[in-house]
């Protein structure tokens, strides 16, 4: 890329001035740690790496609409057949019970749990189907209006980390391990497309560049100024558009293409962090301490917290399953909150060396990656609570802990998603700019 470069400078100046613009396609200022980067030519199949923080740029993939529209299409399809039939049921001591996947939310809205239902319902079923939807409208070559295509678009990216069909599928099968003590657990005829479903998802979701879609859109908007590759945007007064990747002059707040609203760092970013991560340790203690469901047994009820759960598939020897629970739901959150309040106390402080800014920089990967799963326990209560239904002999509800624990998993997602990731490798800058070689700005 160099030669060719050195190549084009000997010819005039009107040739240099396209280069230029044709160049600037193929920039991406990093949206995890603000460096400029170009973007090489992509072989279909492969992806562009940030080289200072290894974060996935852009990929590029053959048949780019067919294929997201096949995926999104036939999930669509598998998560209508996953609520017709019935998902799961159980049988004790001649008594049965068979649930549709769309009765779980009904149970627990008739259990006073609308709230723990809503989540389910959006988490698992709504979110999913939308951004599927969403997917195959953004990618067909109809017309749709630009402003829906936008707004979908905008939603579709946000949406994403709060899509949880694989949480939930997990904590289906940590209930069947729960259960096996007490009956015969089967599965329906629904299960098999959920489980499809939920792969579906998946791959239509890898199959979707947030770049190329927003390109596809409306074309970004254009910078006449030099951009240095190898630079941060903040030295440069460039400011990447944290919606769809477009970069733009530091002091345009909103974003000509995608009309969102932004600035060079987030701002209040580490005010934000910290206040919802205080808020949920605060909720974490209670969550922690009450009940997250009662069990009720031929007359006798039994309330257990997390830890009590976790003890007790110990002591029935389901090993792997504690395990699961205990670090989805105690171990998770617990390192969630520290990582956190870690990663914003470093991000306050000043002068530390390079290898530091990886370090903060994976934590806040897997901080982000993580997190998510923490859910498990939930829909693990809401699986038992929809499918252990047998009046006297055995019934399951859930209890205020459950409710509690959801929020703080909610909470700790939302500090994680306001704190600035690039507010990690700014120091970076800090230190070069200390050195002579510096521009002294
Ligand atoms: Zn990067
Ligand atoms: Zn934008």
């Amino acid at each position: 890329m160099v030669c060719s470069h050195e190549n084009h400078e000997q010819h005039s100046h009107a040739t240099h001035a396209t280069h230029a613009t044709q160049q600037q396609d193929n920039l991406m200022l990093c949206p995890q740690c603000d460096m400029l980067v170009a973007l090489p030519p992509l072989a279909y199949g492969s992806k562009a790496v940030c080289p200072r923080c290894k974060t996935t740029l852009s990929s590029r993939w053959e048949e780019p609409r067919k294929r997201p529209i096949g995926y999104a299409l036939s999930a669509l399809f598998m998560l209508l057949l996953a609520n017709i039939f019935p998902f799961i049921n159980m049988r004790v001591a001649g008594l049965g019970n068979e649930i549709k996947l769309i009765q779980i939310p009904q149970v627990m809205v008739a259990e006073d749990y609308a709230s723990m239902a809503t989540l389910f319902m959006v988490f698992v079923q709504l979110i999913p189907a939308f951004c599927m939807l969403a997917i195959i409208l953004l990618c067909t070559k109809v017309p749709i209006p630009k402003g829906l295509k936008e707004w979908m678009a905008k939603m579709l990216f946000q949406f994403k980390t709060w899509c949880m069909v694989e949480i939930f599928l997990a904590g289906v099968l940590v209930s069947f391990v729960k259960l096996m003590a007490y009956g015969d657990i089967g599965v329906g005829s629904s299960f098999v497309p959920y489980c499809l479903f939920c792969l579906l998802q998946v791959r239509a979701f890898q199959c979707v560049d947030r770049r190329w879609l927003w390109n596809d859109i409306e074309p970004a908007p254009r910078l006449d100024r030099p951009m240095e590759v190898g630079r941060t945007g903040l030295r440069q007064g460039l400011r990447s558009c944290q919606c769809c990747t477009a970069i733009l002059p530091a002091e345009l707040t909103q974003c000509p293409r995608c009309h969102s609203r932004g600035y060079v760092r987030r701002r209040h970013s580490l005010q934000w962090t910290m206040a919802l991560l205080l808020t949920s340790i605060l909720l974490y203690i209670p969550a922690n301490l009450m009940p997250i469901m009662v069990t009720e047994a031929l007359g006798n009820k039994l309330t257990s917290t997390i830890m009590a759960g976790v003890i007790l598939l110990w002591g029935e020897g389901s090993y792997p399953v504690a395990m699961v629970i205990f670090i989805a739901s105690i171990m998770v959150p617990s390192l969630k909150m520290l990582a956190i309040g870690w990663l914003c106390w470093d991000a306050n402080g000043t002068g530390k060396a390079r290898a530091d800014s990886e370090r903060m920089h994976l934590i806040y990967e897997v901080v982000e990656f993580v997190g998510r799963w923490s859910m498990i326990d939930v829909f693990v209560i809401a699986v038992l609570s929809a499918l252990v239904r047998m009046g006297q002999l055995m019934s399951i509800y859930p209890d205020i802990g459950a409710l509690l624990f959801a929020m703080v998993v909610i909470l700790t997602m939302f500090a994680a998603m306001t704190f600035d990731p690039r507010l990690t490798w700014d120091r970076v800058n800090e230190t070069i700019k200390k050195e002579p070689q510096g521009d002294g700005k």
